[in-house]
């Protein structure tokens, strides 16, 4: 029989607590988002409108895996499970033939199974509203202590689902450019990356200003900071970049 731990509700917070920064490293990051927002966009249409449990299994699912293609699959597992308790009572086998066009489905058939298992243990139910009422941080902390989930897919949960929360996700394409523009060292992985450049923005920026500052990043990753050859020559942060200089990055 689960166990209902949910968490105790207490009073909304979204000013987070965030590591202590360089203030030269804020005015340059400030500087990079002031500079892409006009070129992007800002502010940018959130692309999902899940509830926070449905943008879990998104956010597994899309792992090193085009947007598409863990799109489909994401509609596919939606398509052969009535609901997310059908998926943890599958075979995985038969998640992962649902899941087949995604990378490693594999290892996410039984990832996704597990996640929500223990999300169902841990809570008595799914569902994640109660995250709402939780500082930022604390909310990301109670969803990375599911086995499985790591600083990315917390992130995603709370920035892109429903529940609109100002957490800032970083994904391959924003890592590069970060680390290009010398807002986080070359050898900072990921994981650690995630609370280094949030504690670069200002603590009381809106959910949708954090949404903003990832999803130009990733954009001009995308865009124009290709992974192999980026476009120096038409990036309007070449004076802001030290990477910019090095003759082996031009096309
Ligand atoms: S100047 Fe070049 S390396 Fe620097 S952010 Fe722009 S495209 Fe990337």
């Amino acid at each position: 029989m689960p166990v209902a731990t949910r968490a105790p509700a207490t009073p909304r917070k979204r000013k987070t607590a965030l590591l202590p920064t360089d203030p030269a490293l804020t005015e340059k990051a400030l500087a990079i988002h002031a500079r892409l927002c006009p070129v992007y966009g800002c502010p940018i249409p959130y692309f999902h409108s899940l509830d926070p449990v449905s943008e879990l299994v998104s956010s597994l699912l899309s792992h090193r895996t085009r947007n598409a293609e863990s799109g489909r699959a994401f509609k596919a597992l939606r398509a052969r499970f009535p609901d997310w308790e059908a998926v943890i009572a599958a075979e995985v086998p038969e998640i992962e033939a649902a899941i087949a066009g995604v990378t490693w489905p594999e290892l996410k058939a039984p990832r996704i199974r597990d996640v929500l298992r223990a999300l169902r243990d841990r809570c008595g139910s799914l569902d994640l509203a109660f995250l709402a009422d939780m500082e930022v941080e604390a909310a990301r902390a109670w969803l990375q202590a599911i086995p499985g989930v790591g600083p990315k897919t917390s992130a995603a949960v709370l920035s892109f689902s429903t529940l609109r929360m100002p957490a800032l996700p970083v994904d391959s394409h924003h890592h590069r450019v970060a680390q290009r523009l010398g807002l986080i060292g070359a050898r900072v992985d990921v994981g650690p990356a995630h609370a280094i450049l949030r504690a670069q923005l200002p603590a009381d920026w809106s959910a949708q200003d954090i949404y903003d500052n990832h999803e130009i990043l990733m954009l001009h990753g995308q865009q124009v900071c290709h992974h192999r050859k980026p476009a120096c020559g038409r990036c309007v942060l070449v004076d802001l970049c030290p990477s910019a200089r090095r003759p082996m990055r031009e096309p």
